[in-house]
């Protein structure tokens, strides 16, 4: 079993104040795989100190020097890609082969964007011609707690981490206590690259302990949180006392609109898009919204690609889908599938109960339901599971009110080949994202959210801004100070 009882503070990585053991679980095997510390408020306060004492070098050094320490950390990512894909797949049971192209590449691919970013991004502005001696600066908030979750763990870390370094911001990261191994190589290789002492510590820990603890400290600057709305509330509850800014990326329900004319692929694609990572993906695309016309072919193909979708342990190769994260998650998921057939949704693929062969390990059977309606628990809840609701429309407003009609804004998707009509929708949803036509959004774009779905925006421009005061200066003298 793997020993990573120790924290990374002010560039060391230390013994936390007093010994609590956390085990970490394999959740193909219900075994633990690896021991932890849960850390305490002393942990917490030393990982806050270290970081306020570097900010004020970190804040003003050049935006060069920045960039080439998140240079050296994007070299070192890609040449230890194998052991974060192994990291990762190890404590939230991601299938080996979905951790190399997907988990751990979203590190890389963050990391690249935010670097295109800044490169072009002036720190420095003027406000305009009409006013010659004024400047806007932006400047980085200070330090900054860094909480994520376990779904897709690097692609949170890199982005909350990534954008505070390259604004200078100092930070504390505490990652999910669950899902904490690849956070802790993550430390390893900023460590690597040669971060100063202070500017990034990793303090391991659970909400009501370094969660709670970082949330409501009076050094801390901001809080950039990711993870359940539950937990996005207490967060901003504890915040709200030292007034610190809070920037939440919350869960989803996301909606996808399947219009008759939408090209074949596009129930299936839905369907797997919705399975993909065990359906425990913020964004997946769960209340699938079928016109219906083509409604009965479009929960025939659901079917059969629930029935098709393999599982398996996260350690296996090939593209079946793994376990869910946890027994607490298997439960939740159980509980929820049998509220969908208590409330009358179609079970049509699926259903209760581990998949046929496995008496271990927190597998969950791909599920669709049918003739669901948008009041019913299914359709309400993030399920954060394989489970699809599939729920009929006639009209394409009845279609956006269904969408519209949920307490999160985060992504919803549109398949229709008629363009104006594509367009008209992506207007009208109320979420942070529309994608459509299975189109992955660009390189550099927002990520984000409406409603219960949080109020940050994460990756590119928008994401380095989130980590930013806008400083607004008059009587600017016009050569630069000395
Ligand atoms: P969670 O809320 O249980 O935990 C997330 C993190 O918050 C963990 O590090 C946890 O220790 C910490 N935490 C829990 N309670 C806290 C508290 N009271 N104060 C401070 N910290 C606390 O969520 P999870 O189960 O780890 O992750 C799944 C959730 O995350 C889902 O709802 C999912 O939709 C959401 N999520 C959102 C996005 C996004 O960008 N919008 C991305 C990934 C996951």
């Amino acid at each position: 079993m793997l020993e990573k009882r120790e924290f990374y503070i002010n560039g060391r990585w230390v013994s936390p104040a007093k010994a609590n053991d956390f085990e970490v679980i394999n959740p193909s095997n219900e075994e633990p795989c690896a021991v932890i510390s849960l850390g305490g408020k002393a942990d917490t306060d030393a990982a806050v100190a270290a970081a306020k004492s570097a900010f004020g070098d970190w804040s003003f050094s050049p935006k060069e020097e920045r960039i080439a320490l998140v240079e050296r950390i994007f070299e070192i990512y890609e040449a230890r890609s194998d052991n974060m894909a192994e990291a990762i797949s190890l404590e939230m049971g991601a299938p080996i082969e979905l951790a190399r192209t997907q988990q751990a590449p979203s590190g890389t691919w963050h990391i690249k964007n935010f670097l295109r970013a800044v490169k072009g991004f002036e720190f420095d502005r003027m406000l305009g011609e009409h006013a010659p001696n004024d400047r806007i600066l932006y400047q980085p908030i200070g330090v900054c707690g860094l909480i994520t979750p376990w779904n897709w763990p690097m692609n949170q870390v890199t982005l909350k981490v990534i954008p505070a370094l390259l604004t200078g911001c100092t930070m504390v990261l505490k990652p999910s206590e669950i899902a904490p191994l690849s956070s802790l190589l993550f430390a390893e290789i900023v460590h690597d690259a040669g971060a100063p002492a202070g500017v990034f510590n990793l303090v391991n820990g659970d909400g009501a302990g370094v969660g709670t603890q970082l949330s409501g400290h009076p050094d801390v600057e901001m809080i950039s949180f990711t993870g359940s709305a539950r937990a996005g509330v207490a967060v901003s509850k504890k915040a709200a006392d030292t007034l610190k800014r809070v920037h939440l990326e919350l869960g989803g329900k996301g909606a996808n609109i399947i219009f008759p004319d939408a090209d074949e692929k596009a129930v299936k694609r839905g369907t797997l898009h919705c399975f993909n990572n065990t359906g425990q993906s913020c964004n997946a695309p769960t209340r699938m919204l079928v016109q219906r016309d083509i409604y009965k072919n479009a929960v025939e193909t659901a079917v059969s690609v629930a029935d098709a979708t393999r599982v398996g342990p996260a350690d296996k190769e090939g593209r079946h889908i793994g376990p869910v994260v946890s027994q607490a998650q298997f439960d939740k998921i159980q509980d929820l599938i049998q509220k969908g057939i208590d409330e009358g949704a179609r079970l049509v693929a699926g259903g209760l109960g581990r998949p046929e062969g496995f008496n271990r390990g927190y597998f969950v059977r791909p599920t669709v339901f049918a003739d669901v309606s948008n009041d019913m628990t299914i359709a309400r809840e993030e399920i954060f599971g394989p489970v699809l609701s599939i729920i009929p429309f006639n009209t394409e407003d009845e279609a956006v009110n269904i969408a519209n009609d949920t307490p999160y804004g985060l992504t919803n998707y549109v398949q229709s080949t008629d363009g104006v009509r594509r367009n008209r929708i992506a207007r009208r949803l109320r979420s942070g994202m529309v994608e459509m036509n299975g189109q992955s959004r660009g390189a550099g774009s927002p990520f984000g959210g409406m409603k219960a779905s949080g109020n940050g925006r994460e990756g590119g421009v928008w994401g380095l801004e989130d980590f930013m005061e806008v400083k607004s200066v008059s009587g600017w003298a016009d050569e630069p100070f000395a």
